[in-house]
């Protein structure tokens, strides 16, 4: 064949094959529910387009997708009326990984079958999880709006390279036959099918349709002389619910309904740690479904990483990674924005400027911050998870979103000298909660590292009156304490910052500290002398109780962190 041409898939593509055929072979399944939100995608995507250009449709306007089995050839093909691809789409997005940060991802794994699943979960599985229970996929695809000859083939054994070539197609969209590894043949039996299917597509607003299974039939007895009959030409029926799930009211959504449409949504593979389903009529009409996953995706610090949500628009799909309706701390939330404000042909460069937008991101905002609230006050253990995993890019929060600042606050938590534990898990709240009689302000301390903030020598006078301090050590935290300044009316004071007023000095400690002056004038005068310019000032200080001397840093500059930051940076 003339045409047909061998093509090798991209190092990362080939790796992430491999792994996918390695690690996931106990979750063997979930092929089908990415090739049915794949071909659901697709179908979104065509829909979409079809609204500014009905000519793609070609006539046929009723979404679908088939999924066939044929036991003899031991195959099960998934095929949608969708988008379809062009054959560079094919070579795109089959034979290679776009996704930035990609080949730093797969050099964390280990080989070990149960760590690397989790790993490729937060990667997301998508169309090369086929190769888990076939050892050859066909893909046969036309784009929609493009001639029958312009259909392509692309084929693969899932090793090292596939193959492309042109190939008629009648009916635009993509069919993918799967040819089933020995070990996996029940994946062409309805009713094993069937019952995946069920499992995870039912939420997919697309048909997901079957042949009906041949009936049986009605009366043995009496059935004899219908046995020459013609078989009755077998139908295809929808096998899966097909309405919107987030169009459906919320009692009537099981939990697990809602962990299967997230994995939809999200592209990850576990459940999701909490989700907030709100239908919104008055000013703004508008239906949201926000997830926080139980894990951070691989990416959650590229900053060009996708974030988002899948945004509607009266049930029409719109686009992916919406980013204007969350702000960036809120990175982490998935779901879906149905609106009812927004017109159809909104894009990207609309959204930026449409007033709307504000609103709705203002209104989804608190959404997140109330289900974190709630999740923080009735179920500690996900919080906790949560924490874990989102804690960091949360406290970028109280900089970013000044209007949800106190809110953001309320859901902080840190280590502190109370338990002394690395594990960040105490509220501002609750350091209130056990301040000191006359204490008016929240002391915290910013190290490096949670033992040298532990250590730190600037404690010590804490540590002897039995007053708390936050013990501070994330990369953001300097940076958050820069913005928070206060909480519920109570300042919050760097330890290592300035002059500190524990304002219960007692007399006697007052005379001591005086005393204690005036005795090192001499010494004192002789430090500024050696140290010249590289000070400020030199004070003697009743902080310490074991440690000579230590360096604080003036009220109005850079705190010791950033500075850190700073030079790292080269400034
Ligand atoms: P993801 O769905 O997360 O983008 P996948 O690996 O599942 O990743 O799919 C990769 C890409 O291949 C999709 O983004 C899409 O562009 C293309 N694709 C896969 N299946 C189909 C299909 N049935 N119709 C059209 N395009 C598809
Ligand atoms: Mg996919």
């Amino acid at each position: 064949e003339v045409n047909k041409e061998t093509l090798g898939f991209q190092t990362e593509a080939r790796q992430l094959l491999h792994l996918m055929i390695h690690s996931l072979y106990s979750n063997k399944e979930i092929f089908l529910r990415e090739l049915i939100s794949n071909a659901s995608d697709a179908v979104d995507k065509l829909r979409f387009a079809a609204l500014s250009d009905d000519s793609l449709l070609e006539g046929d306007g009723e979404y679908a997708v088939r999924v066939d089995v044929d036991q003899d050839a031991g195959t099960v093909t998934i095929s949608d009326n969708g988008i379809g691809m062009n054959r560079e789409e094919v070579i795109d997005h089959l034979g290679t990984i776009a996704k930035s940060g990609t080949a730093a991802f797969l050099e964390q794994l280990s080989g070990d079958q149960q760590k690397d699943s989790q790993l490729i979960g937060q990667f997301g599985v998508g169309f090369y999880s086929s190769f888990i229970v076939a050892d050859r996929v066909e893909v046969h695809t036309r784009k929609a709006g493009t001639a029958a000859n312009e259909g392509v083939l692309w084929e693969s054994h899932g090793e090292s390279e596939f193959t492309i070539e042109p190939k008629e197609k009648a009916d635009r969209g993509t069919s993918i036959t799967l040819f089933l590894r020995d070990d996996c043949k029940d994946f062409a039996d309805d009713w094993r099918v069937r019952s995946v299917i069920k499992k995870y597509s039912d939420h997919i607003s697309v048909p997901v349709l079957m042949k009906e299974a041949p009936v049986p039939a009605a009366d043995e007895a009496e059935g004899e002389g219908k046995e020459a009959s013609e078989p009755a030409q077998a139908q295809y029926k929808p096998v899966n619910e097909a309405t919107a799930l987030w169009t459906r009211s919320r009692s009537e959504i099981s939990d697990e309904e809602y962990a299967a449409f997230y994995k939809h949504v999200s592209h990850d593979f576990e459940d999701p740690l909490s989700w907030s389903h709100n239908r919104v009529e008055g000013k703004l009409e508008y239906t949201s479904l926000l997830y926080i996953p139980a894990r951070a995706p691989f990416d959650m610090w590229n900053r060009d990483a996708n974030r988002g949500v899948k945004l509607y628009v009266q049930r029409t799909f719109i686009m992916d990674d919406a980013e204007q309706f969350l702000p960036m701390y809120l990175r982490f939330v998935k779901g879906v924005l149905d609106s009812n404000d927004l017109s159809l042909n909104v894009s990207r460069e609309i959204l930026q400027q449409d007033k709307t937008v504000d609103a709705l991101r203002s209104a989804l905002s608190k959404r997140v911050l109330d289900m974190l609230s709630k999740l923080s006050k009735n179920d500690a253990e996900k919080y906790a998870v949560f924490w874990k995993e989102f804690g960091q890019v949360l406290k970028e929060g109280p900089a970013e979103d000044t209007a949800n600042k106190d809110k953001i606050a309320e859901l902080l938590r840190f280590s502190s000298t109370h338990t002394d534990k690395e594990v960040q898990d105490q509220s501002l709240r609750d350091y209130i909660e056990r301040m000191q009689e006359g204490q008016d302000k929240i002391f915290y301390v910013v190290a490096e590292n949670f033992n040298t903030a532990r250590r730190s020598p600037q404690l010590e006078v804490f540590r002897k009156r039995g007053i708390e301090v936050l013990l501070l050590s994330d990369r953001v935290d300097d940076w958050l304490m820069n913005h928070l300044q206060e909480f519920d009316g109570k300042q919050l004071q760097d330890v290592a910052r300035g002059r500190l007023d524990l304002d219960d000095e007692s007399e006697e400690e007052k005379q001591a500290r005086e005393a204690a002056e005036k005795e090192s004038e001499a010494l004192v005068e002789r430090l500024k002398a050696v140290l010249g310019d590289d000070v400020e000032e030199v004070r003697v200080t009743t902080r310490l109780t074991d440690s000579p001397a230590c360096l604080v840093v003036g009220e109005m500059d850079m705190g010791a962190q950033m500075r850190r930051i700073m030079e790292a940076a080269g400034q």
